[in-house]
């Protein structure tokens, strides 16, 4: 809306004003601008600006949003239609053919790409789709440009969508003259209204189809796979949706099409494991490079890495190698690849081996308690590896 009032105001309640609240002062405001009641210019106007400010404060996350940060808090992040998605108009029966009427989409009223009361020989916005796409942990550090194959629905070639046989074309439904609806009064415990339901001879089609196209049944749509590209933006992450305006369902009798959320699933890594921005490695070592150090190379996501253990490294350690891990979404800056060194106990010792051990162990005895720190917990050795 362009008037931008404020929606408590608008409502004319407070601003911690409970869900009952809300919603009782929404039901006396559209009984009054209720525009079959109303017959004032600008109760329509009114409607829709009542309408939207109960969408937005029925709705627990668009208020919070609104509270933050304002109008610009519900412009900035919702589309018209965003806002009455999911809004509860339920309890008010008696409004809410006239919102679908009002606000030209039943199908903001009936969720992700529902229809509602809307009469349908209009212009019809197509569904919004969704995919879901696998990538790769490199994948996502990377960044991708892929093409997908999304199944949808689209306007029919053979008969351009008319859902009739070529040469013939659909009569206008004489049960409700070609509108899709029909009107009727209603008594109602707030008054008199009229009403629209969708006219059950046509479906709300307004036409009905005698020689139905036999592409798709009559149904003006065929099933198609249309191959899309998307990228992927580098340090993506698990449920990260990318829209693609427009590449949804087709549209009816020149409706927009809807569109495509693309959501990102991140496969599981054999060595890396996730942490935000950070990745996780865990790199076995032998019991000889923990106790006389050691220059070993690590794999990470962007390629090899030399990394040094100091003599008398402690199993569990972490180690972090600075930059290494997730580029962070939409900005600058790397993550951290942090190295988990696990030191291995030797087994199946050679003779000689276990010679040397016994040998090393004698000596160990004259210095017992100096061959380690210690006693040590987790958060000093990762606050340790931190300050290294
Ligand atoms: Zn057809
Ligand atoms: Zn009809």
């Amino acid at each position: 809306m362009s008037t931008q009032r404020d929606y408590y105001e608008i409502l004319g309640i407070s601003k911690d004003a409970t869900e009952s609240e809300i919603k009782k002062a929404y039901r006396k405001l559209a009984m009054k601008y209720h525009p079959d009641k109303n017959k004032e210019d600008d109760a329509e106007g009114k409607f829709k600006e009542i309408s939207e400010a109960y969408a937005v404060l029925s709705d627990e996350e668009k208020r919070e949003q609104y509270d933050r940060f304002g109008h610009a808090g519900i412009d900035g992040r919702y589309s018209q239609e965003d806002i009455f998605r999911n809004a509860d108009f339920g309890g008010f029966d008696d409004l809410g053919d006239i919102l679908g009427s009002i606000f030209g989409r039943g199908g903001g009223f009936g969720g992700f790409g529902g229809f509602g009361g809307q009469p349908r020989n209009g212009p019809q916005r197509g569904s919004d789709l969704r995919y879901d796409l696998k990538i790769t942990l490199e994948d996502a550090a990377n960044g991708l440009d892929t093409t997908i194959n999304v199944p949808r629905a689209e306007s029919c070639e053979t008969c351009n969508g008319t859902g009739a046989k070529a040469g013939t074309s659909p009569k206008q439904c004489s049960a409700c003259h070609g509108s899709g609806q029909m009107t009727r009064a209603r008594d109602t415990p707030f008054g008199r209204f009229m009403s629209t339901s969708t006219c059950s001879a046509c479906g709300g089609m307004g036409e009905i189809i005698d020689d139905p196209c036999p592409a798709c049944k009559g149904t003006g749509k065929t099933k198609k796979v249309k191959k899309i590209s998307v990228k992927i933006p580098k340090g993506a992450d698990n449920g990260l949706r990318l829209k693609v305006r427009g590449e949804g369902e087709g549209g009816t009798r020149g409706g927009p099409a809807g569109d495509l959320y693309v959501v990102v699933h991140v496969e599981p890594h054999e060595l890396f494991e996730r942490g935000g921005d950070d990745i996780l490695y865990e790199l076995p070592i032998t019991f000889s490079q923990a106790a006389l150090g050691d220059d070993v190379m690590v794999p990470t996501l962007h390629g090899k890495v030399k990394m040094s253990i100091k003599a008398g490294t402690q199993t569990h350690s972490i180690l972090r190698l600075k930059g290494k891990g997730m580029p962070h979404l939409h900005g600058r800056g790397q993550g951290d690849q942090l190295v988990r060194v696990i030191v291995e106990t030797p087994v199946n010792l050679s003779s000689e081996q276990k010679d040397l051990f016994k040998k090393f162990a004698e000596l160990e005895k004259g210095v017992h308690g100096n061959h380690t720190k210690g006693g040590k917990g987790i958060f000093e050795k990762v606050k340790d590896a931190f300050d290294s």
